[in-house]
């Protein structure tokens, strides 16, 4: 398996080599020369696999330069009880028939970023030793690819992490948990802006190649092709976990912000999972959610991106949707080149009324979008009628994914992270405190760390070379 850019330039490349890379030099994303399919007899016999197997048995697919018996051992270290809270790593728990939501949030940091980072963590480890390499990665983060990153790199031989956030946009939890990560190697920047600045401030980073190459940038945003690939698992898990036989088709819902976890469902649908629809969830950001009822993408300004309860997914410009458009429109670079120069002239292009609008349907990806008011509504009712608390993103995802129900076809609800991490909106919805997990009780009272920054590309280049001591 090789990598090509969604932008049609470029060699193929292994992924190794993309591991620890962000954009391809032209400016787009990494993306499998094509993607693995399962037959039908492999996907029997994957059926009754445990996580760590399941997960060997895909990821393999997808790194095909890292033997075996060094990919299998990283893969064991990862999945584990200990880490994730219980050997099925991702449970289902059925609300009641046909209903179900897929716990993906029992990792360190609480949210489903874990499942891949955790892993990326280790895979960073891996090739850096190899190599006698050090890295440098340079993230954004919305609220939970920052602790869980931060998570996975601390004490991660040669890596240090320079991870920026949109100064006073997160939960006071999830501040916390990053801010209060005080270690030599790990640098919180919070940026006077939203989430879209600071991914514009990495990508720009990126982009200087020069820069990149002296000071060993890397990047864990999840343009990452590996937490892609790592997501893709439990989809699998989940869609065995809620059928009996392959014939069976199953919806997903899935709350969505920078596209990275729809598409690793989308990839499972293509390599084969018999998944009939994802359903994509938006907050009042509702960009994507404009895209696939009418074709036309425009992004919003910063200044337009609102802040809301369920702060992860207030973003404008999803990465990842990149990935998915070079897949609607044939594989081809070109088109996408052009659509995404159309994006830089005009700030928006439009699909509705052409064939590539058409597959869109063909793709299984339906979508909705909530408000704080439906999402109080929707924490309320899933917490009366089946005892169960969920936060403010999942149930953006539970709102629309009922929105979107067929009696009949099993749905799977992502749970995105647990309700601890947005206590304020719990106890606005149902009048008492979410449960917080062991080990978080004092969370924000804990000393914090952190630099508060203008959304500044040079300024933040100054801070990483002051704090790369080793670089001359
Ligand atoms: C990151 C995140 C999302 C959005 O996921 P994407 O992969 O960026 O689409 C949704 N909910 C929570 C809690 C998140 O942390």
């Amino acid at each position: 398996m090789r990598y090509i850019s969604t932008r049609g330039g470029g060699e193929p490349r292994d992924f190794s080599d993309i591991l620890l890379e962000g954009l391809t030099p032209d400016g787009g994303l990494f993306v499998p020369d094509a993607a693995p399919r399962f037959s039908a007899s492999q996907l029997a016999r994957m059926r009754g696999m445990g996580y760590r197997d399941l997960a060997f048995m895909i990821l393999s697919r997808f790194i095909s330069d890292i033997p075996s018996w060094d990919l299998r051992p990283l893969i064991d270290r990862t999945y584990t009880a200990a880490i994730f809270g219980s050997e099925e790593i991702t449970p289902v728990r059925t609300l009641e028939p046909g209903l179900h939501i897929q716990c993906l949030s029992n990792g360190p940091s609480l949210a489903f970023k874990d499942l891949a980072l955790q892993l990326v963590g280790d895979l960073f480890e891996y090739v850096l030793a190899k190599g006698g390499l050090r890295l440098n990665i340079v993230g954004a983060t919305s609220g939970d690819t920052g602790s869980a990153a931060e998570l996975a790199m601390l004490g991660k031989k040669g890596i240090r992490v320079f991870m920026l956030s949109p100064f006073e946009r997160m939960s006071p939890f999830q501040t916390a948990q990053m801010f209060s990560l005080v270690d030599p190697n790990i640098f919180n920047i919070a940026v006077r802006g939203v989430f879209d600045d600071c991914q514009d401030i990495v990508k720009a980073i990126g982009n200087d190649l020069e820069f990149k190459a002296r000071y060993h940038i890397g990047t864990v945003n999840s343009i990452n092709w590996a937490r892609v690939a790592a997501q893709v698992v439990y989809y699998f898990k989940g869609y065995f976990a809620v059928t009996r036989s392959n014939d069976e088709e199953v919806d997903f819902a899935v709350p969505a912000g920078n596209f990275g976890n729809i598409y690793a469902g989308f990839l499972a649908r293509m390599m084969g999972l018999p998944i009939r629809r994802l359903i994509l969830a938006t907050n009042e950001n509702n960009v994507l959610d404009e895209f696939f009822r009418t074709g036309r993408y425009r992004p919003r300004k910063s200044s337009e991106v609102v802040a809301t309860s369920s702060p992860s997914m207030d973003i404008s410009r999803a990465s990842n949707f990149e990935r998915y458009m070079f897949d609607l429109v044939g594989r081809d670079g070109a088109k996408v080149k052009a659509l995404w120069k159309q994006l830089d002239t005009k700030g928006e292009f439009d699909l509705s009324g052409t064939e590539y609008f058409e597959r869109v349907q063909k793709t299984g990806i339906v979508s909705g979008s909530s408000t704080h008011a439906d999402r109080l509504e929707i924490i309320q009712e899933v917490w009366r009628e089946y005892g169960v608390m969920i936060d403010t993103h999942t149930a953006d995802g539970v709102g629309v994914g009922l929105e979107h129900r067929e009696m009949g076809v099993p749905l799977v609800c992502l749970e995105t992270a647990l309700p601890a991490k947005f206590d304020a909106t719990i106890r606005e919805a149902l009048g008492r405190e979410p449960v917080r997990p062991v080990g978080f009780e004092n969370l924000e009272q804990l000393p914090q760390r952190f630099e508060v920054m203008e959304a500044d590309v040079e300024a933040v280049k100054r801070f990483i070379v002051a704090n790369v001591p080793e670089v001359q």
